[in-house]
């Protein structure tokens, strides 16, 4: 069956997919590499082209008709459309296993693009107030501005989920793991819920990937990513992805043509190009991370660790249900205040100071200075972050050499 597949001719042209995601059998290892892919690209290329074109020619006037009156499906203007966009966006459908996708500049171009397609004046949003910061302000206090209200409930809490809806509710919001706390709120009862209420439903499963979770696969509606984490995952290019139903993405599409929020050729590129390791990658992540966590655990000077695969955390039991991987994001709290925890920080010789993670370079940072600076210890410890937080993203460095760097940095500053 597999092979039937992978050898069944398209048309270069049209870059239709070779392989389709609906046959269970079919592993995200080889999706990753072949799915939504055509069998062959113009001059006989092996790898996908960068399409680098703002705009396309049309032989004659009577096939600028043709296109317009729908009988001839072809590109028309870089806004609306790429053929080196398009690939990332059958991948992606492939991986997630929706009817199609729509690729973006950034992670959060897909996010706010989105939630413009699905609200008007009067409509009602819920999200959990642990979800990405970004994505949280331009609920709270843009669309605000616009008549959309909003109910913030507390993480994980689907039972809130149930007493927040309205009749006007038209979305709800949820990530899976979140961060820092890597909380993962039962999506399988979230989406039961909201289809009973017909209210839709987007996950941002930008940490859990396509390898990890398909939500769609459990009734989500959308899917959102920042393609600039582990799915491009070499921490160079800036990109989104949603994926869903084609109805939906299809709109989302409209409104980028409008927005222009598009990914460029290049970007595309490489997110496509990153996207053909992301289970190899994710694996030896998922590996990583959990070791890690089990060895933070064991040791004195670590107060907590938060990581959905060990069975202390509050939600394993949901995560070990709806994930076959509990991600690369580790957090935990160290015995010390803030400046001792920035000297574990800076102690670490192999991961990098930065925000961001999904790459392949292992990178750490202090919540409390990377995202809240500006609050004061209060105010963080309000919003349950703590000044002794370490998050810490593993990369795809040798698994036993990544967690020694850590045991010493911590014993160095003990
Ligand atoms: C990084 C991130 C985003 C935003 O993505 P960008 O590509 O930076 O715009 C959204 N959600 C989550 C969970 C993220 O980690």
């Amino acid at each position: 069956m597999l092979t039937e597949l992978v050898l069944a001719p398209s048309d270069p042209l049209t870059y239709a997919p070779a392989l389709v995601p609906d046959e269970k059998e079919i592993s995200q290892r080889t999706l990753a590499v072949h799915g939504g892919e055509p069998r062959t690209y113009p001059y006989d290329a092996l790898v996908a082209p960068i399409t680098q074109t703002a705009t396309y020619s049309f032989a004659d006037t009577a096939e600028l008709i043709a296109y317009f009156e729908g009988r001839k499906d072809r590109e028309e203007y870089g806004r609306y459309g790429n053929p080196s966009v398009r690939l990332v966006e059958e991948k992606l459908a492939a991986l997630e296993d929706t009817e199609d996708a729509a690729a973006f500049a950034s992670g959060m171009a897909a996010m706010t693009s989105t939630i413009l397609a699905l609200v008007k004046s009067g409509s009602h949003v819920i999200l959990f107030a642990d979800c990405y910061r970004r994505t949280r302000q331009f609920v709270t206090t843009f669309l605000d501005r616009f008549g959309v209200s909003n109910t913030l409930i507390p993480p994980a809490d689907v039972g809130a989920l149930r007493a927040a809806i309205r009749p006007e509710t038209r979305l709800v919001i949820a990530e899976a793991p979140t961060n820092p706390y890597q909380t993962v709120p039962d999506l399988e009862q979230l989406a039961e819920i909201c289809r009973a209420k017909k209210v839709k439903t987007l996950i941002d499963s930008t940490f859990a990937t396509p390898v990890n979770f398909r939500p769609a696969n459990f009734g989500i509606d959308i899917v959102v990513h920042s393609a600039t984490k582990y799915l491009a995952g070499h921490n160079d290019v800036l990109g989104g992805v949603v994926a869903g139903k084609a109805g939906i993405v299809s709109l989302v599409r409209d409104l980028r043509s409008v927005f222009g929020a598009c990914l460029d050729p290049h970007a595309a590129y490489l997110v496509h190009r990153g996207i053909k390791t992301l289970a190899l990658r994710v694996e030896q992540q998922n590996a990583s991370a959990q070791a890690l966590a089990q060895r933070l655990e064991q040791h004195p000077r670590v107060r907590r660790v938060w990581y959905p695969g060990l069975p202390s955390h509050p939600n394993h039991e949901t995560a070990k249900r709806l994930m076959t991987g509990f991600g690369g994001v580790v957090t935990f709290e160290v015995d010390a205040d803030l400046d001792g925890t920035s000297r574990v920080v800076d102690a670490c010789r192999i991961p990098r100071i930065a925000p961001s993670l999904g790459g392949v370079e292992s990178l750490i940072e202090q919540p409390a200075l990377m995202s809240y600076f500006e609050l004061s210890t209060e105010e963080r410890e309000a919003i349950g972050i703590r000044n002794n937080l370490i998050r810490y993203a593993v990369g795809i460095e040798d698994t036993g050499e990544l967690i020694a760097d850590l045991v010493a940095a911590l014993d160095r500053t003990a």
